[in-house]
């Protein structure tokens, strides 16, 4: 028994955090998991994102690795266990780093990690990062932020194993600086990173209100039936109502609000949108969102 306890605790540093992730099938090909929808914190820790995995027949297509080292771990053991197939290539859809910081064991294994060149930008590298200052010593243990070893400037087509993968880059700030998206035209399904959010507030605070909108009326032109979004659970052809809703009608109220000479305060005061009340991070996201979107509205008003 002397013994044994040392050996406990060797075996569980070997392993590494156990996350517990449970893999969801959202097509034959396409294997999810979904993240809680909310901030990340030292109880999910880090598991408030969703990542995919697309079968290929050659290999899985990773869509975002995830917050981290043993968060990405945790989701490729899960995956042997349905299919023991080898990754084939990492997809990170922007710069946020819930959705990247799991780079690292990907990489370890010689894996190439492809996202847009705004990684060469705006990605956040330095130390601690974000999500390291959320969750827990033991669930961030090995995670080194790893950039994309491959960075595209505009759309790309790869064809790996029997699916055809189409890369879009957005072609204004939207989410983000550059979101790029996923889509597999046989299957008729998108991955469309932090363009859609469900079931929580999308958040606005790094984007533009106009070019998000535009982005998902892009988005809607592809017809997708499956579209799988960076945090959420919902997954059919009308996933991207929420966040479209909810930017759609902010839009609106503001620019009324505007036109009736309000200042930014009496704007975030008025612009509650009390429909949206039930939605969790309502409390902690929503006045920060139409802030953002003031900001960036003002100027058609100059
Ligand atoms: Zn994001």
């Amino acid at each position: 028994m002397r013994l044994l306890l040392p050996l406990c605790a060797f075996a569980l540093s070997l392993s590494g955090y156990d996350f517990a992730l449970t893999p969801k099938r959202v097509t034959p090909e396409v294997t999810c998991f979904f993240g809680e929808p909310e901030v990340m914190n030292t109880i999910n820790n880090g598991n408030m994102v969703n990542t995919c995995y697309l079968d290929t027949s050659k290999g899985y297509v990773v869509i975002d690795s995830g917050s981290s080292y043993a968060y990405a771990q945790s989701a490729y053991n899960e995956m042997k266990k349905i299919k023991p197939l080898p990754i084939a290539l990492v997809i990170n859809t922007h710069v946020h780093d819930d959705h990247w910081l799991g780079n690292g064991f990907f990489t370890q294994m010689g894996v190439k990690v492809l996202g847009s060149d705004d990684f060469a930008h705006n990605a956040r590298i330095d130390s601690p990062t974000r999500i390291q200052t959320h969750i827990s010593p033991e669930a961030y243990a090995q995670t080194v932020p790893m950039l994309p070893s491959e960075m595209i400037a505009s759309d790309t087509n790869l064809t790996i194993g029997d699916q055809e993968i189409e890369f879009h880059i957005m072609k204004q700030r939207a989410h983000s600086d550059k979101d790029m998206v996923v889509y597999v035209p046989k299957l008729k399904a998108l991955f469309a990173g932090d363009l859609v959010f469900n079931d929580r507030v999308p958040s606005l605070r790094d984007g533009d209100i106009n070019g998000w909108i535009s982005a998902l009326d892009e988005l809607k032109s592809y017809g997708a039936t499956t579209i799988v979004g960076g945090h959420g659970y919902r997954t059919d052809e009308k996933a991207m109502e929420l966040t479209y809703n909810y930017l759609t009608q902010m839009r609106s109220e503001i620019r009324s609000a505007m036109d009736e000479g309000l200042s930014i305060d009496e704007t975030i005061n008025k612009v509650t949108m009390p429909s949206f009340k039930s939605l969790r991070m309502m409390e902690s996201l929503h006045r920060g969102n139409v802030e953002a979107a003031y900001r960036t509205l003002e100027w058609e008003q100059k």
